[in-house]
């Protein structure tokens, strides 16, 4: 939610303090991905993706809910060749749409976009890009910058973001990647690479952030390029923390963003995976209301996590100045 959109701020903080209830749906799309990156989980699961009825309805229901973001997100959603009716459905009810994408697709699919509000693309390196993610650089950029050019002529006021994992391999590419957000005119974040159970020790090796020293310089420069007015979404708070690896903030995450998996399953979040209930079989409200109890507990008992997303707005939902002052996402 835009911190510059008065209506949807007050829709939001309607559902989210007054109702008590989630305002971001962020859903499974499809199952499949056309990437194997090595520090990702979501391409190994398996599972049948949904049809295209079965997401509208999911929909119907989620706006009735009160949901009014729609985030369409793993594993690949640009391989559902009915994406764009999803995301024109959600707009029929007056959601906003995001969506996540490795940006394979992006030059293929990139005019398909006119009903998605906030697109992100995931670019994790300039000369690190290609042992990341198997893919060369320039086939990246050229969707990405087809993008660019689409979405200016479909007047989209929100530029595309650049999402950016920090792994011990991009460390130093990411400056780079900063000048060329600022040059192509788009936005751009951070968030440290997560270590999800799956991943194996010798991937970790690999991908992991092991020289400290250098991570924190790296952080660094970040919050300098950011005070000198690079387009970066994060707040200084969450860079901050980032660099520390502190993760001691009160988690609000599942409050705000409902995780539904491709067959409706709620999950607290896309690290907790314990299933809380189906919503496309026993409806959001009832699977909301029954799974109270134990989405406390999952919290509660958590060790944390630094995904921006999460941190950002558990953060700016515990009113933190600086947090609402500088984040700039959603
Ligand atoms: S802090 Fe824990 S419960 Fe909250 S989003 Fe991160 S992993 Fe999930």
């Amino acid at each position: 939610m835009s911190r510059f959109d008065p209506i949807l701020t007050s829709k939001a903080l309607w559902q989210i303090r007054v109702q008590k209830r989630p305002f971001v749906l962020s859903h499974a799309v499809n199952t499949r991905c056309n990437m194997k990156c090595s520090f990702c989980d979501y391409w190994k699961k398996s599972g049948e993706e949904p049809a295209k009825e079965e997401i509208f309805k999911l929909l119907d229901d989620a706006r009735e809910f009160g949901i009014g973001v729609y985030n369409a997100w793993i594993v690949e959603p640009l391989l559902r060749k009915d994406l764009p009716q999803i995301m024109a459905h959600a707009k029929k009810l007056g959601m906003i749409t995001s969506m996540v994408t490795n940006g394979k697709l992006l030059y293929e699919r990139a005019e398909e976009l006119e009903d998605v509000d906030y697109l992100s693309v995931s670019v994790d390196g300039v000369k690190s890009y290609k042992e990341i993610r198997k893919m060369d650089f320039e086939t990246l950029m050229k969707g990405l910058k087809k993008a660019i050019e689409v979405r200016k002529l479909q007047n989209k006021k929100n530029p595309i973001l650049m999402n950016c994992v920090l792994t011990g391999k991009n460390l130093d590419d990411i400056e780079t990647l900063i000048l060329l957000a600022k040059k192509l005119e788009v936005k751009i974040s951070f968030e440290p690479v997560h270590r999800f159970p799956g991943i194996s020790e010798e991937v970790w090796n690999d991908i992991g952030i092991h020289d400290m020293e250098k991570f924190r310089c790296t952080v660094d420069r970040i919050i300098e390029l950011k005070e000198e007015g690079y387009p970066i979404i994060n707040s200084k708070t969450y860079l901050r923390m980032v660099r520390e690896g502190e993760m001691n903030y009160i988690c609000r995450a599942s409050g705000i963003i409902m995780n539904v998996t491709h067959d409706g399953t709620l999950e607290t979040c896309r690290v907790q995976n314990e299933p809380l209930g189906n919503v496309m079989w026993d409806g959001f409200e009832s699977v909301w209301e029954n799974s109270e109890d134990r989405r406390k507990e999952i919290v509660k008992d958590c060790k944390g996590c630094l995904f921006f997303g999460y941190t950002e707005n558990s953060l700016m939902q515990s009113l933190n100045p600086e947090v609402i002052m500088h984040y700039e996402w959603m």
